[in-house]
């Protein structure tokens, strides 16, 4: 592989509607939809040990969120593949945080200032690999707040459609760092948890993992857990769960992309697990990245030479 670590791509690679460049390089333009309204989907995919995690999903979901908000840009799923690998081989990243947006772009020009007359474009990067919640905070086990925002109603923004309706959960990171908490989670407003600042919420309730059945993304690494449950002889279920609930869980952990699953020792200052990660968190876990690395959903990244 070439080593790439003097080259202007060592921070990462981009890619904005048809053109590659180093990701410092990669401008989105000030009057587009996409960054003015909000009005963009996206999807994130990692790679691990130089292969892709579940490429195909995230890429046939990043399709769904596009299909939903009527986003129809130039790429097909196999060129949007193909990007994803060509900015993780111009990077030479083993260890990559990959996104792929999609932006409503700008109304043509002289034409009226309606979603419906923009050009919809790809913007891609992949750059060094981001934990949601660092390896240190899992070992001990992650401190979650539940915080006083509550998550934007799933009627006004379908949280399925992966989105960048962030302020709720935003303001809740920061409660979380005044209240001296790793991060945070959301209730909706009839009082049922949702999801994470980046992540998918579980409970252990009488030796079963339970996890919200709306509100919530439909998370790749969240399908996962639901495999892993299978393999481990847990009972695995999606159904509403209640701040109750979830303050007097016997375990709880989280799940999302950059993180893989990650185990909470504290909930509002309530201690679980004798202040440790549990031990159905723990066998997840391990069971995890124990199938990542026998190549477990992977799409090995063509870096285009001979592996180092
Ligand atoms: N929920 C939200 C709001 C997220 O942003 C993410 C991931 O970024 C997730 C859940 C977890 O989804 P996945 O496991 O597909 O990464």
């Amino acid at each position: 592989m070439t080593d790439t670590r003097d080259t202007p791509f060592a921070d990462g690679a981009a890619y904005i509607d048809g053109a590659f460049m180093p990701v410092r390089d990669a401008r989105i333009p000030i009057t587009d939809w996409g960054y003015r309204r909000s009005d963009v989907t996206y999807d994130v995919v990692g790679v691990w040990n130089g292969s892709f995690f579940r490429l195909d999903d995230h890429i046939a979901r990043f399709r769904r969120s596009m299909q939903a908000l009527r986003l129809d840009p130039a790429e097909d799923d196999a060129r949007i593949g193909a990007i994803l690998n060509e900015c993780v081989r111009l990077s030479g990243l083993r260890n990559a945080y990959v996104a792929m947006d999609c932006l409503r772009g700008r109304p043509l020009p002289g034409q009226r200032f309606h979603p419906a007359s923009c050009r919809n474009y790809i913007a891609a990067f992949a750059i060094p690999w981001v934990w949601v919640i660092s390896p240190e905070v899992q070992a001990r086990g992650a401190h979650l707040i539940i915080a006083s925002p509550l998550r934007i109603p799933d009627r006004s923004v379908d949280p399925t459609v992966k989105n960048f309706h962030w302020g709720d959960l935003t303001q809740g990171l920061f409660e979380a760092g005044d209240r001296g908490a790793d991060t945070c989670v959301l209730l909706d407003a009839d009082g049922h948890v949702t999801e994470g600042a980046g992540f998918n919420v579980f409970a252990v309730i009488g030796g079963a993992v339970v996890t919200p059945d709306r509100g919530a993304l439909e998370g790749i690494t969240r399908a996962s857990v639901a495999e892993l449950c299978g393999d481990l002889g847990l009972e695995y279920c999606e159904r509403p769960v209640t701040a109750q609930e979830l303050r007097g869980a016997e375990e709880i952990f989280l799940s999302t992309t950059a993180g893989g699953i990650m185990p909470v020792s504290r909930i509002d200052n309530i201690v679980l697990s004798d202040d440790r990660p549990g031990p159905v968190s723990m066998r997840l876990r391990d069971l995890f990245w124990a199938k990542r690395a026998q190549g477990w959903h992977a799409t090995p990244v063509d870096y285009g030479d001979a592996a180092p």
